[in-house]
């Protein structure tokens, strides 16, 4: 009955292997895999359901069917076994398969056929055996076909129910039939789970699908995580969701779902998913597991480097440092090249440090000198430096560093010692106003940088009034030049502006850049001088007659004090307005009753052990100079000259010796030879001066004759001008300046010495007697000196005059050998000496005038300063030569012959024109006869061997001297 409707078997070869699950689904019960009778209950036992069983391939297999289709009232129960439910699956699902046939095919008999069948569950917590009853099953599900099986083909239906909340320890399902021909081919109960499975590197165990369930992970070996992972589980089985991420330690790289060791030669050194990595450069090859990889020797990586880095060797020493003065002022630029070894680092940066060392010791320079940018962190290879002196000396020390330097216990450096090498006089930065009155303005100024010690600049200071208001431009300047940043301007209207602007000339005169224009007001009178005239004058009146007073007392004091010899330079009317204004006065040591207290004053007391003599380089009237040493606590040795006072002097001589300290230590002038000091407590007193190197003037020009341009001639005598200028400012006279009282140092600059008081003229071997007595320089000294010992600046001027004509005549004796007596009467028959041979016309003009019979028309040392600095400054106006007459500027006036008859030789005549240095020259070349040497043509002196201008034309000028006829002339009149 119960086959009557289908023919199973045929289905189920069909079909084969069917319905195989994914392996998702826990099953608790399935009908066809039992493969033995099922034991469900039927109800009722006989007419109902009933069991089919059908063997395929060889195994049996049962179904359920049912098909009282004829009948109505049908209810025909089959219940299972006792299904346990597993602890967490809540909900199952129901899988049905099976055949429902079509009602119509069983004809208009079967009224009360079904096509459907329900599905019922109860839940028991303990198998009730066959205690069936109805009332305990509740209805889950009408189970109806999709497909209604019509004819032989079968047609088999899947339905799947889930029955959730079920809560005690199993169930039983039952299909109840109410008149269906049905077979119930397969039954299976299950419930899904979500395996067991490691998502981002964390293990979640399988889990029983449930509504949508969260569930935690736990992160897979040598692996973290920073939150618990999480994961949820879908109702279908599905993992979904998942929330976080493990990683893998240090040392351990991700793979799939694992972390696994680094190997040899890799590492990793951080918790990451990252996979491990080559060592890196410079590193040891690490082990299996490795976090890092060492580094190998002489390699490192700094603190903040990350393991990963490559490890690198501190830098060496950069390369081809340089220092190379730039233009403007004080400024260096310091370049080099990178190291040979730099590690490969990005932090690659440099330092530079400065010290100034002076042979004995070094000091850092501080913030004497600005680097333009930071000199600790450059990354660049070069830097600027500004603010640098002149005369100083700088070493420069450059470091690489990086930031494996500290491991470098040597420090690599490069060093360069640069000094600036400046020809460019410095900048007048600004003017100051020290002092004002109604009359004059007291100035000085500040320079952009200090000037060596051994340059001396001068400055050109320009001012005039400033226009009033509506008044028209006032374009003209007076201009001074000056030796000293710091003036006082007179003779300027009160209560008035001037506009000042200066500029530092280098000592051969070229000019800087003029200073801004800086204003300055001059005081009002004062109000009672406007207010009562009268009252004012008298005022004046008295003041002045007072002051006369004070200074009449004060010479006369003097005069009393100074012997016949002393000399004064504040009496003469000629150089008042300087005198007024001295620097500072000189103060003449004579004027102490114990001169040891004028020495103690202005000289410095040496320590005897701190001097060395080395070497006799002349002899002056207390006893031998030497050059030696001198240690000094600032610049170390220095090399000096050392005066000594011979054994067996005197207490007179002494004192007479050391005079010339006192004196000298009053001056502080680059053109006046400077005192060191004196040592007074050793029974050897010795002076002690600033060492130059190329002794005397006279000297040295004879030695270089004819090798200097009138330019640098010129220079020199600027130079022994200013000195001048500063001795008349100080009052002090010299009465002894002559080319041999002046010395050069290696920079050819001069500087005006011997200062003694007695000896000045007593000393020198040109001082003669005098019918006044007391010994005189005649060639040197003015017509009044000699006269009536007139000593004055005034004086002083025609001696420089003289040193002019020494100078351009390079070290030629003034007036030759004519005697004394021949000299001062030349002179006061206004006769002065003739141009030297080249002498431009403008420095022969200037010798003139320092020659003016009236002293009081003679220049000025101030005026002689500033036209010989206008000559220095515009070299063209050197061009006019002086007419020079052989005649009587090169032979003696008094042995002038006119065709050479009163030279015997050759030789004799060489001798006399001071060129014996050619006469091998002339021997070589045949000539040996005056004849001769009258028949010569320039070629002929050029081919002789004389090539120097100076010699060249010296001996051609000398050739048409003796062709003269006439030749008797002494000296040139004025
Ligand atoms: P004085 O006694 O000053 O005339 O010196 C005698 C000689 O010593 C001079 O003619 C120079 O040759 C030499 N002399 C003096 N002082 C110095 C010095 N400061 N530097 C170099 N040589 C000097």
């Amino acid at each position: 009955m119960a086959l009557r409707g289908f023919n199973l078997f045929a289905f189920l070869v069909v079909n084969g292997v069917f319905l195989s699950r994914q392996s998702k689904e826990e099953v608790l019960l399935d009908m066809r895999s039992l493969g033995s009778e099922l034991g469900w209950l039927t109800l009722p036992y006989e007419n109902g359901w009933e069991i089919v069983q059908t063997v395929v391939n060889g195994s049996p297999l049962y179904t359920y069917s049912v098909c009282n289709v004829d009948s109505s009232d049908q209810d025909n129960w089959l219940r299972t076994t006792f299904i346990q439910r597993r602890s967490g699956a809540s909900r199952v699902s129901v899988e049905l398969q099976f055949v429902v046939r079509d009602c119509n095919t069983f004809g208009s008999s079967s009224v009360a056929c079904k096509e459907t069948f329900n599905l019922f569950l109860a839940e028991a917590d303990a198998d009730v055996g066959t205690n069936f009853r109805k009332g305990q099953f509740r209805k889950v599900a009408t189970i109806a076909p999709d497909e209604i099986t019509q004819g032989n083909v079968l047609k088999v239906n899947t339905e799947t129910k889930t029955v959730g909340s079920l809560s005690k320890k199993g169930f039983y399902l039952a299909f109840q039939d109410m008149g269906a021909c049905v077979a119930l081919l397969s039954a299976r109960v299950y419930y899904k789970t979500c395996p067991s499975t490691v998502q981002s590197l964390a293990v979640f165990p399988e889990t029983v699908a449930d509504s949508l369930r969260e569930v935690e992970g736990v992160c897979v070996e040598n692996a973290i995580g920073q939150a618990t992972p999480r994961i949820y589980c879908s109702a279908e089985g599905d993992w979904v969701v998942p929330v976080g991420q493990c990683q893998c330690l240090p040392g351990y790289e991700t793979t799939a779902d694992s972390c696994q060791e680094c190997k040899p030669g890799y590492f990793k050194s951080s918790v990451s998913l990252a996979s491990c990595q080559v060592c890196p450069r410079n590193t040891k090859p690490s082990s299996a597991g490795a976090t890092e990889c060492q580094c190998e020797d002489g390699f490192f990586r700094s603190p903040s480097d990350p393991p990963t880095s490559p490890c690198s060797a501190p830098p060496s020493a950069p390369r081809d440092l340089t220092a190379t003065t730039l233009s403007g002022e004080g400024r260096l630029l310091l370049s080099w090249s990178p190291p040979l070894v730099t590690g490969h680092r990005p932090d690659l940066t440099y330092s530079v440090a400065c010290s100034i060392c002076d042979g004995t010791a070094c000091s850092t320079c501080g913030e004497r000198i600005r680097f333009e940018t930071d000199p600790a962190e450059l990354r660049e290879t070069n830097i600027i430096i500004s603010d640098l002196d002149s005369h100083l000396n700088y070493t420069f020390t450059v470091e690489a560093h990086s930031g494996v330097s500290q491991f470098d216990p040597e420090r690599a450096s490069a060093t360069v010692t640069a000094a600036l090498d400046y020809t460019d006089p410095p900048k007048v930065t600004s003017i100051h106003l020290e002092k004002s009155g109604p009359t004059s303005l007291s100035l000085s100024w500040s320079l952009s940088r200090r000037p060596p010690a051994h340059i001396s600049h001068r400055y050109e200071l320009m001012y005039r009034r400033k226009e009033a208001e509506g008044e028209r431009d006032v374009t003209t300047y007076t201009v001074r030049i000056l030796d000293k940043s710091f003036v006082q301007i007179t003779d300027l209207t009160p209560d008035t502006t001037y506009i000042f602007k200066v500029q530092a000339l280098s000592p051969e005169g070229t000019p800087g850049s003029f200073s801004t224009e800086h204003e300055f007001h001059t005081s009002p009178l004062a109000e009672p001088q406007i207010q009562n005239s009268s009252t004012a004058v008298l005022g004046a009146v008295v003041g002045v007659a007072v002051i006369l007073l004070a200074v009449l007392a004060f010479v006369v004091l003097r005069r009393r004090r100074l012997s016949s010899r002393g000399r004064r330079g504040a009496e003469d009317p000629y150089f008042s307005t300087d005198q007024l204004k001295p620097l500072q006065a000189y103060v003449d040591p004579h004027t102490y009753e114990d001169p040891n207290i004028a020495i103690q004053k202005f000289v410095t007391e040496i320590d005897p052990n701190a001097i060395a003599k080395h070497k006799v380089i002349g002899v002056g009237e207390f006893g031998e100079v030497f050059r030696g040493v001198m240690k000094t606590q600032g610049k170390g040795e220095v090399t000096v000259a050392i005066k000594t006072l011979k054994p067996g002097y005197s207490e007179k001589q002494r004192q007479d010796f050391l005079s010339e300290a006192s004196i000298m230590g009053q001056f502080s002038h680059p053109n006046i030879i400077h005192l060191e000091g004196v040592v007074t407590k050793f029974k050897h007193a010795m002076i002690v001066t600033e060492y130059m190197e190329n002794g005397a003037l006279d000297t040295y020009l004879k030695d270089h004759d004819g090798e200097m341009s009138p330019y640098q001639l010129l220079g020199m005598l600027r130079g022994i001008a200013a000195g001048m200028k500063y001795l008349s400012d100080m009052s002090y006279v010299h009465r002894d300046l002559a080319a041999r009282n002046v010395l050069v140092n290696s920079n050819l600059e001069c500087k005006v010495s011997d200062f003694g008081l007695s000896r000045v003229l007593e000393d020198d071997a040109e001082g003669t007697y005098t019918t006044r007595g007391g010994k005189i320089p005649i060639r040197w000294t003015a017509p009044e000196a000699i006269a009536y010992r007139k000593f004055t600046s005034a004086s002083d001027v025609w001696s420089f005059g003289i040193v002019m004509w020494e100078v351009m005549a390079f070290g030629e004796r003034p007036y030759w050998d004519m005697s004394n007596h021949e000299v001062m009467k030349a002179i006061n028959e206004a006769f002065r000496l003739p141009a030297p041979m080249d002498c431009p016309s403008a420095i022969y003009q200037l010798m003139l005038q320092c020659w003016q019979q009236d002293r009081a028309i003679r220049p000025r040392f101030a005026d002689i300063v500033n036209i010989l600095d206008k000559l220095l400054r515009s070299p063209e106006s050197l061009k006019t030569i002086a007419d020079f007459d052989p005649r009587v500027s090169i032979r003696l006036p008094s042995t002038s012959g006119g065709d050479g008859t009163m030279f015997r030789s050759v030789t004799e005549w060489l001798e006399s024109i001071k060129m014996s240095q050619y006469k091998e020259s002339f021997a070589r070349a045949g000539i040996t006869t005056m004849e001769q040497v009258l028949a010569l043509r320039h070629e002929d002196i050029r081919n002789i061997g004389v090539r120097l201008p100076g010699h060249m034309k010296r001996i051609a000028y000398s050739i048409l001297g003796l062709k003269d006829e006439s030749s008797s002339l002494s000296v040139f009149a004025v």
